[in-house]
């Protein structure tokens, strides 16, 4: 074939939780047209216009495509030789002298959109045994894991809505139409909520601000900001109160509901309502309503995380889901069903040992480890503080917390205090302008990709693989291999180890204690796919939709999935309980007791007054956390890192729109362009994260033209959910005046 014909490959988007199956087209060894892929069973044809950055990311010329290292102060390119030797001689003596602990590892958000990085991350971090390991996820997820966990036994078990047939959506804290669903991979969201209501149904928005979901809402309630909890609680409180609590089929599978009623008696609609900033009959319609609605569920995100009651709000949306007899019905929150990877499918169904807090806590503060994280908010102090497990080099992974957790300037200063950095990403940011030795990752096109964690999150259950699209750079190791690499230095295994050979040797060992006598004989049909593939071809098969090894001939494989390039469908979601449960109880563990006695805190606090001013941030659609605002094609355009003010606040404060205004916390303070508008209700105001590019050092040539206002430079770090570690980013006291 001419090297300018035109090929179509298919790929699923990498840059965001949609995970849209995408139709490239590609002509002379460039991406010449992006589109979405009519034939994916799972997308349907959807995309947005960050797709199409997928060429302009792969084209970036600030992304990276040779190490680097630091000389003389200056990072300069090196060859990949020089920089495994560098980090050979420096990092071993640090693992001798401080122990395991002495090596932080932090994984980005990227990292989940990279099958090579999230497997052989979790390998390195196993392998390496040190409590030092971070990520995005205790930036916003994690109470939404934890609560999971406690109710139904693993941090994946994450019940979403079952959209095309619900009659009712209860959307809290989430912006699905801009973002496509988080913790929810739902594309084209707004062609299913305009479906829902074309069929009768009710979609109902509970936020600070006037979404693009509430714009499409039958209705929306403004909230205060941290509030959730208070709502959801007051919801629970009339459930149990007028009699309305309805399980169904789950009634022989939940524990610990004869205690629920006393635990949220405090919570009154009236006792709330100031709280909310919601009237207490509100309150009460609103209860009512999700309980009479035939099908409905209730779904809750970002804004219902990135707060002080992170996890009782998470939990309370499940416990909802439960009350009104919605949980694992069609049309209510239902369980997917992932062909691969899930722990909900694999050991013994319907039972379990349940998830483990706090096993280890952090040095400084105490804080306590969940799903063996630490918070990152922890890491600038575990890295300043002397003593025995301080963190003295740290490992970064396609992540810039820099920018994307509180108070990036101390943590910018602590990693300059480090004896070894090194970061494995496409850009020199402004986390990774910190490193000793920059170990470039690859452009999403040319690996292949399978989603290990989305499908377990799915609005409908599916299997879809990527080849790569474009070959791989000569002499460009494979990410898993540069973790690999990584991980054999990390054991004094030496760098370098045959990663191949490495990766075999690891597999056999993996598979010998799973399948026994049977291990020759699975690692023979594997055959000698490189690294990642062999580990899905293992997934598929042995999991819930597999061909078990020839056991079930029309069942799943690497094989049979490469041969559908648009994927395979596997149905709508479908009942799981108690099949999925992995409790020690077998049951739906509704009142845990860390969350009963969380619920003392949150009653201490019903009466603090509320700040005059709050902040929250915003998801916008050309845009995902700081690292696509390099992309030309998403960088155009009205310039959007404003900080939305009510005109009650604007006229109070003095401010006008266009004009800059001076936002201050924590005896910090940035500056953004005021954007006046009743979006946001009265009290809050609203500016996106991870913007603030005028850092000197990092290399983002078109992030730097308008680098806007750095929202978590403003933050606490030490500011947390307790129980999950997340930081709080919602809600938070500032102060604004013209600057
Ligand atoms: S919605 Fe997300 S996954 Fe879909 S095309 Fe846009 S960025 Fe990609």
């Amino acid at each position: 074939m001419p090297p300018s014909a035109e090929t179509l490959a298919y790929r699923i988007c990498p840059l965001c939780e949609a995970c849209c199956g995408l139709e490239l087209t590609v002509s002379g060894g460039a991406v010449t047209a992006v589109r979405g892929d009519d034939a994916d069973p799972f997308s349907q044809g959807h995309l947005c216009p960050k797709a199409v950055a997928l060429r302009d990311l792969h084209e970036d010329p600030d992304r990276l495509r040779q190490p680097l290292l630091r000389r003389g102060g200056v990072l300069e390119p090196c060859t990949w030789d020089e920089a495994f030797a560098e980090i050979e001689r420096r990092l071993p003596p640090i693992l001798a002298a401080g122990g395991r602990d002495a090596l932080g590892l932090v994984a980005g958000n990227p990292v989940v959109h990279k099958m090579g990085l999230l497997l052989y991350f979790a390998r390195l971090a196993r392998a390496v045994g040190t409590r030092n390991i971070y990520s995005a996820a205790t930036l916003d997820q994690m109470p939404k894991q934890l609560s999971s966990g406690l109710l139904f036994g693993h941090w994946l078990s994450v019940p979403v809505p079952d959209i095309e047939r619900t009659g009712y959506l209860l959307v809290l804290g989430a912006n699905p139409v801009v973002s496509n669903g988080s913790m929810w991979t739902v594309p084209g969201f707004e062609r299913k909520a305009r479906a829902l209501r074309a069929r009768g149904g009710k979609l109902v928005v509970v936020d600070p601000r006037r979404t693009e979901t509430a714009a499409l809402a039958d209705r929306h309630l403004p909230i205060r900001p941290g509030a959730d909890a208070f709502l959801l609680l007051a919801m629970a409180q009339v459930l149990l109160a007028e009699g309305r609590v309805r399980l169904g089929r789950l009634a022989e599978h939940v524990a610990g509901l004869p205690g629920l009623a006393d635990a949220v008696a405090p919570f009154t609609p009236e006792r709330v309502a100031g709280r909310c900033g919601i009237g207490a009959g509100q309150i009460r319609d609103l209860a009512r309503e999700l309980a009479s609605a035939e099908r409905a569920a209730v779904y809750g995100r970002m804004g219902t995380c990135t707060q002080e009651y992170g996890t009782l709000a998470s939990w309370l949306v499940d416990v909802l889901n439960v009350l009104t007899g919605n949980l694992d019905e069609p049309g209510g929150a239902m369980f997917p069903r992932a062909p691969a990877f899930a722990a909900n499918t694999q050991s013994r169904p319907g039972q379990g040992k349940g998830v483990a807090v706090g096993r280890r806590r952090s040095r400084v503060s105490g804080a306590p480890e969940v799903m063996g994280e630490l918070p990152l908010g922890c890491l600038a102090e575990e890295i300043e503080t002397p003593g025995q497990g301080q963190v003295r080099a740290l490992l970064t992974v396609a992540t810039n917390p820099v920018l994307s957790a509180p108070n990036g300037a101390r943590l910018a200063r602590a990693l300059d205090g480090l004896e070894l950095m090194v970061s494995v990403d496409v850009y020199v940011n402004e986390t990774t302008r910190h490193a000793h030795v920059v170990l470039p990752g690859l452009s999403p096109l040319e690996e292949p990709h399978y989603d290990v964690a989305f499908p377990q999150l799915a609005w409908r259950n599916a299997a879809r693989m990527s080849p790569a699209v474009l070959p791989r750079p000569a002499g460009q190791p494979a990410e898993w291999e540069i973790l690999l690499r990584l991980q054999a230095i990390c054991l004094g295994l030496g760098a370098g180890i045959d990663a191949a050979a490495y990766d075999a040797e690891l597999l056999a060992e993996e598979v010998g204690r799973a399948a026994g006598p049977q291990a020759p004989a699975v690692l023979q049909a594997l055959g000698g796919r490189p690294g990642p593939e062999r580990l899905l071809d293992l997934g598929l098969r042995t999991g819930p939709y597999g061909d078990g090894f020839g056991k079930v001939p029309a069942g799943l494989s690497l094989a049979r999935l490469a041969a559908a390039p648009h994927g395979i469908d596997l149905g709508p979601l479908q009942p799981r309980i108690p099949e999925v449960l992995r409790t020690a109880s077998g049951k739906i563990e509704l009142l845990p007791d860390m969350l009963r006695a969380d619920l003392f805190r949150a009653a201490a606090d019903l009466d603090r007054p509320v700040p005059a001013l709050v902040v929250v941030g915003r998801r916008q659609l050309r845009s995902n956390n700081s690292w696509m605002h390099n992309l030309p094609v998403l960088a155009k355009g009205p310039f959007r890192c404003t900080a939305l003010v009510h005109p009650s606040d604007a006229a109070r404060l003095g401010l006008r729109d266009g004009a800059r205004a001076r936002l201050a916390a924590n005896g910090r303070s940035v500056e953004a362009e005021v954007q006046v508008s009743d979006e946001v209700m009265p009290g809050v105001v609203s500016l996106p994260h991870g913007w603030g590019h005028d850092l000197p050092g990092a290399r983002l040539r078109v992030a730097a033209e308008r680098p806007g206002a750095n929202l978590n430079a403003l933050l606490d770090e030490g500011l947390r959910d307790p129980l999950s570690g997340n930081a709080v980013l919602s809600g938070v006291a500032v102060e604004l005046t013209p600057a």
